[in-house]
């Protein structure tokens, strides 16, 4: 073989993706999947958003309806309101003709993307920049940007005392980073932790920022789906480009649509204002668009005939706030659910992070063999840093849960 051991070892499988296929292969009637991501609904099935179905209605009642190739750059009827969702659709960066966007394969796409442009094209004194991830993070990051050639590094996040922010840790990383570093950040509904800055903190990073001169990359996987709120969820990245930084932001549409497996996504480049932003923004567009066109030739179309159709809609737009809510609504009660029956059954320790964190996940503070027990014995699943899938949880599942999590608490 040209690919001997030594050189193509055998990769262990993918964490979460092995978590998925124990869970499916565990014939337990009990079992409960807190891995994956994904939305469930109160059946802990996944849920098609009603406002999907209208638009795909729509979709295959076009007698246009046909599969040609879109642009390099994607669909522009999603692209220009993918940014206007963003950015906010009176956004400055906007009106001012200094944003780029580019569809992408979904979240990951952009990520890559993204990445790679930096790769290819931010360099300080010739040399790339290393890029700052916060510890932890979603655990693809990694892989993506060193698979692009970047050095990364990280910044505290997570308090394990509080099961908040380590804010300080955060700030004072930043701060020492060196000048013009990346620093990626999750705008809203932090994964894996659930943690997000308040107003006033990202205020205060966006300043430290600023004096460094670093360049942000905000990772967005989960706009609408954290508060409920597509624009305070956004609020973050807004205030970012208020404040004239140059900045790339990745955008995700798998769970705000449930469009998962369509791969609908967008990167955008904000060009900081200034006279030279709309020459500058060109530029980077072309070079966006020359990369995308040797990885990808052209994004997939599904997806963002989805999304187009509902973003360009006034009636459809306000029914997908309405299914967002129901989305987010159903996971604040599951907090609520989970955090007053373990602290009912008076489990050790206390419980308030659950409902204080936000969006898909929660950070339990279970520990590895904690999380071992759980699935051993409950056929309880999730990820060993003891993150569970909030959207797992149901009516019918969530004592079990609770009585799982407080017999593994007291036995180990
Ligand atoms: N970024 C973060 C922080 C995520 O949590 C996810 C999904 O879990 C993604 C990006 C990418 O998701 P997708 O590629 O499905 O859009």
């Amino acid at each position: 073989t040209c690919f001997p051991a030594e050189v193509v070892p055998k990769a262990p499988e993918d964490a979460l993706f092995g978590l998925m296929r124990a869970y499916r292969a565990d014939e337990s009637p009990d079992k409960v999947d807190l891995g994956i991501g994904a939305y469930r609904d109160d059946n802990a099935k996944p849920w098609v958003l009603p406002v999907v179905k209208k638009a795909d209605d729509v979709i295959r009642n076009d007698p246009e309806l046909n599969h040609e190739y879109l642009p390099i750059v994607g669909l522009e009827p999603f692209t220009s309101k993918a940014a206007e969702l963003i950015l906010g659709s009176n956004s400055p960066a906007l009106t001012e003709k200094r944003t780029s966007t580019v569809q992408t394969i979904s979240g990951t796409g952009a990520v890559h993307l993204g990445a790679l442009f930096l790769s290819r094209f931010y360099k300080v004194n010739g040399a790339n920049r290393t890029v700052y991830l916060p510890n932890p993070t979603w655990a693809n990051h990694n892989q993506i940007l060193t698979n692009v050639g970047l050095q990364v590094a990280s910044y505290p996040y997570f308090d394990k005392d509080t099961r908040g922010l380590a804010y300080d840790g955060m700030l004072d990383a930043i701060r020492s980073a060196p000048e013009r570093s990346i620093i990626l950040l999750h705008p809203c509904a932090h994964n894996p932790t659930g943690v997000d800055p308040t107003e006033e903190q990202w205020r205060a990073i966006a300043e430290v920022m600023k004096e460094k001169k670093h360049f942000p990359f905000f990772d967005c996987a989960y706009q609408g789906f954290a508060s409920g709120d597509l624009d305070r969820d956004a609020s973050a990245v807004r205030y970012f480009i208020e404040q004239g930084f140059e900045l790339l932001i990745s955008q995700s549409f798998s769970k705000n649509l449930g469009l998962y497996g369509e791969r609908a996504g967008c990167l955008h480049y904000i060009a900081a204002p200034g006279p030279s932003a709309q020459e500058v923004t060109t530029r980077v567009s072309s070079q966006l668009a020359v990369l995308q066109r040797s990885e990808i030739s052209n994004p997939p179309i599904y997806g963002a005939k989805v999304a187009a159709t509902v973003l360009n809609d006034p009636a459809l737009f306000a029914e997908w706030r309405e299914n967002l809510q129901t989305m987010s609504g159903r996971i604040i009660d599951m907090r609520k659910a989970l955090r007053s029956k373990l602290e009912e059954l008076g489990t050790p320790g206390t419980w308030n992070h659950i409902t204080d964190q936000i969006g898909m996940f929660s950070f339990t503070g279970l520990n590895e063999q904690q999380v071992a027990n759980l699935q051993k014995e409950y056929h309880i699943y999730m990820t060993k840093n003891g993150r569970i899938s909030m959207a797992g949880l149901n009516t019918r599942n969530v004592d079990y849960v609770a009585k799982a999590v407080d017999q593994v608490v007291r036995e180990t």
